[in-house]
């Protein structure tokens, strides 16, 4: 590949009535802080229906270009420096000799105003390159239904890029494919197994399937610098995206299984299951969010649940995971509140890991807490799986964030347990 920009082209079907102003996300979902994508942004132009040539300005200080009433704007990416100058592997995207592997929100900006409209996407790849888009893995048109789905989704392409339907053994069936770019040797039989039999678990448990089709798109990547970071993960709607490491022989099973597990259980919680800052996104600062403690905890807690084949298994993962980071604690984290702790990791997560962790190990236990009591209390007739499940169903007919005091009161429908002073007492700090 002879470059590494991406062209964007932004047509509208009508001119606008009004100027419009283009917008690149430096914030992304689940993302938890920001991510300077704008900086690599260059020659936005704009263009009337007539084809002319309109002026841009660039707003100072801030990701947006005013573009008039344009019709048509394109632009210019700068992958190879995006990748340079991002360190966390997950939130780059790749250009390498015959592979390219996109983020959505890396390279679609959006605008202002119009993020609710249905977008096509038609992505036109070097002569012969393979395209998979986590919109439509088994080919087909591309369409997202708002800025959102666009945003969220991947591209990859190029005649090094391995794509394999991922066989399910249970009764669901969907299309189920690993997208797989590896610099070195790597064992695909192995990593397709384990997102298989993860994804059959995670379903199992919230007893649905609520996407048309999910892609596992897989990058084992050789470092760039000894700066860049290759071990976080990152979950969309309809994919989730996973960055290795080089690899000596085969993955750890355990681990690499419920890493699979957690992120896919994200597409559940809290992509379609949230508390208050995830819907509608704000794209240009990480908003503050205080369930960060639900949608990792829980979600972790469910994919813990869904793995253990045995309480002394579970026992072991709720200490490894959860238990262990909160004896370390810190003292100053100890005496945080987990609203207040939330807060802080929604827009530091990964920055300052601790934040992230700390949360997602409270929430996790006051999840193993409810559902211990949620099973005794129904002679293990009714589990926290019941409530999340219905939590989820409530989520999708009522289209809205739950508020932090609804929580006990949905678990109490769903099971006819209290729970509420397990939640208040958990939000309290540990010290
Ligand atoms: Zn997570």
């Amino acid at each position: 590949m002879g470059s590494a920009l991406v062209h964007v082209s932004i047509a509208l079907p009508e001119e606008p009535s009004f100027p419009q102003t283009l917008v690149m996300p430096r914030a992304v979902p689940m993302g938890y802080g920001e991510r300077p994508y704008d900086t690599f942004v260059g020659n936005v132009a704009a263009f009337s229906a007539k084809s002319d040539a309109l002026a841009v300005t660039r707003e100072e200080g801030a990701p947006r270009w005013r573009v008039g009433r344009a019709v048509r704007i394109e632009y210019d990416v700068d992958l190879a420096r995006m990748e340079r100058q991002i360190l966390s592997a997950a939130d780059a995207s790749k250009v390498r000799r015959g592979y390219a592997g996109i983020l959505g929100y890396s390279v679609f900006a959006f605008l202002e105003g119009k993020e609710d409209r249905p977008i096509r996407l038609v992505v036109q790849a070097p002569l012969g390159w393979p395209v998979l888009s986590t919109l439509a893995p088994e080919g087909g048109d591309l369409r997202a239904s708002n800025y959102y789905a666009l945003a969220d989704s991947q591209v990859a392409m190029g005649p090094k890029l391995r794509v394999l339907p991922i066989p399910l053994s249970g009764e669901v069936k969907f299309p189920f494919y690993l997208a797989l770019y590896a610099e070195g040797p790597v064992e695909e039989e192995q990593i397709a197994r384990l997102a298989g039999s993860a994804m059959e678990k995670i379903i199992a448990y919230f007893g649905s399937t609520p996407f048309p089709h999910y892609t596992v798109h897989v990058e084992l990547l050789a470092p760039i610098s000894s700066e860049h970071q290759y071990f976080f993960s990152m979950e969309h709607l309809d994919s989730a995206s996973f960055y290795l490491g080089k690899q000596e022989g085969p993955l750890p099973e355990g681990r690499t299984r419920y890493n699979f597990a957690h992120h896919f259980a994200h597409a559940w919680i809290p992509k379609r299951c949230y508390g208050e800052g995830y819907f509608p996104f704000s794209w240009e600062l990480a908003p503050l969010i205080d369930t960060v403690w639900f949608s990792e905890g829980f979600a972790q807690y469910a994919a813990i649940a869904a793995l253990a084949s045995s309480e002394e298994e579970r026992q072991q993962m709720l200490e490894r995971r959860f238990r262990s980071t909160l004896r370390d604690a810190p003292a100053f984290l100890r005496r945080m509140n987990l609203r207040d702790l939330s807060l802080v990791a929604s827009s530091r997560y990964g920055a300052d890991f601790r934040t992230g962790s700390n949360s997602f190990s409270r929430g996790g236990l006051m999840a193993a807490e409810m559902d211990d009591r949620i099973r005794e209390r129904t002679a293990g007739k009714k589990s926290l799986r019941d409530a999340l499940r219905y939590l989820v169903e409530w989520s999708r007919k009522n289209q809205r964030a739950f508020k932090i005091e609804e929580l006990p009161v949905r678990f109490g429908e769903a099971t006819g347990v209290d729970t509420q002073d397990i939640l208040e007492r958990w939000l309290k700090p540990l010290d």
